[in-house]
């Protein structure tokens, strides 16, 4: 353990764009904040390719390149970024603690929280594979469903996510055949209606994945199992879409902070970022099991670093809260 505390004014824990924006108007409010990147610096959307609904960007951009763009954007106005991983917090007492790679001990009169979630996988050999080479495995067709118009594309999951994301599908592709791994959905009764009643959706009940199909760059197909009969059979396919759920990344709060069953923060005051300890707001994915876009990310960084700003003023008559972001 590091004998040196370091105190700061505002900690941002996590790098994707609710991070960066969090930073953005934390340093333009004189917070001088300290993000610490996380484990994938830059989130989520450094999994993705192109990134087209983000409004600003007509020609579309890269998840990675918007990334580094929100980076050097929050490096401008003076926030200190840094690698490591956040990995325990006590805020118990007045100070807000937090330990970088179980070694340096920081104090923070505000933390923003903005670790997002993970989709979680299969976990198959040949998904990963796809997966890393962008080649045409995604879990989010908001995200990539553009990228599969008029083509026929196979989803795995039976919850209301993976209910809407089917439909969303529907609209944009060829045909979607659906994977339930039970003889049942999960999802409400109303989603899983509206599956049921979209004609281009094929719903495969019993069924698993047996393996992603592809020619070493892109998917071609997905082999599937019936798992009563063992039977094998080959669908052809040129997205695979995978939607069993996120996990937020919210374990190490888990003792101080009010979390849903899933592990989603909740917010105590709705519609703002305030969490139920003072000074820690949350931003992002974290806390938002129903949107998770890059854009309504961004927006609650901002409510976030806003959020913080006032909680110092009222607590520090030093501390004026920056005219600048209210231009
Ligand atoms: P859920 O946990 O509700 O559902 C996950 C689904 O994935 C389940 O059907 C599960 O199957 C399946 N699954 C898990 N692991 C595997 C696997 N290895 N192979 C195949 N299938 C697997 O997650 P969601 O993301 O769908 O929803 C999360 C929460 O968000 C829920 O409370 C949901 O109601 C809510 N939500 C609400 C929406 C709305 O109201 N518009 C939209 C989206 C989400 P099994 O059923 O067999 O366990």
């Amino acid at each position: 353990m590091s004998d040196t505390i370091e105190k700061v004014k505002c900690l941002i824990i996590g790098s994707g764009p609710a991070g960066y924006t969090a930073a953005i108007y934390a340093s333009r409010a004189n917070m001088f904040p300290v993000l610490y990147q996380g484990e994938q610096p830059g989130g989520q959307l450094t999994t993705t390719n192109d990134v087209e609904n983000f409004p600003g960007y007509p020609d579309g951009i890269t998840g990675p390149e918007m990334m580094i763009q929100l980076q050097k954007q929050a490096e401008r106005f003076g926030t200190d970024v840094r690698h490591g991983w956040i990995t325990k917090v006590d805020f118990s007492g007045d100070v807000h603690k937090a330990w970088v790679n179980e070694e340096k001990e920081i104090h923070a009169d505000t933390i923003i929280i903005s670790t997002g979630a993970s989709a979680k996988y299969l976990n198959l050999p040949s998904e990963q594979k796809y997966l890393k080479l962008g080649g045409g495995v995604s879990a989010c067709a908001v995200c990539d469903g553009f990228f599969y118009r008029n083509q026929e594309v196979v989803i795995v999951g039976a919850g209301d996510s993976a209910c809407e994301e089917a439909h969303y599908l529907s609209k944009l592709c060829k045909k979607v055949t659906m994977l339930v791994r039970r003889d049942e959905f999960r999802a409400s009764k109303i989603m899983s209606k509206r599956v049921k009643n979209t004609e281009n959706i094929e719903i495969l009940f019993n069924t698993e994945t047996d393996e992603v199909l592809g020619d070493g760059q892109v998917v071609t197909g997905v082999r599937v199992i019936n798992n009563k009969t063992n039977e094998k059979q080959d669908i052809e396919a040129t997205g695979f879409f995978v939607a069993i759920g996120h996990k937020p990344n919210t374990d190490i709060f888990k003792d101080y902070l009010d979390l849903d069953e899933t592990g989603y923060i909740i917010n105590a005051v709705p519609g703002t970022s305030k969490t139920n300890v003072e000074g820690v707001f949350v931003s992002g994915d974290a806390a938002d099991h129903v949107y998770r876009q890059a854009i309504t990310a961004a927006g609650t960084g901002c409510m976030a670093a806003l959020d913080a700003e006032r909680y110092l003023a009222a607590k520090d008559s030093d501390f004026e809260v920056a005219t600048s972001n209210y231009n």
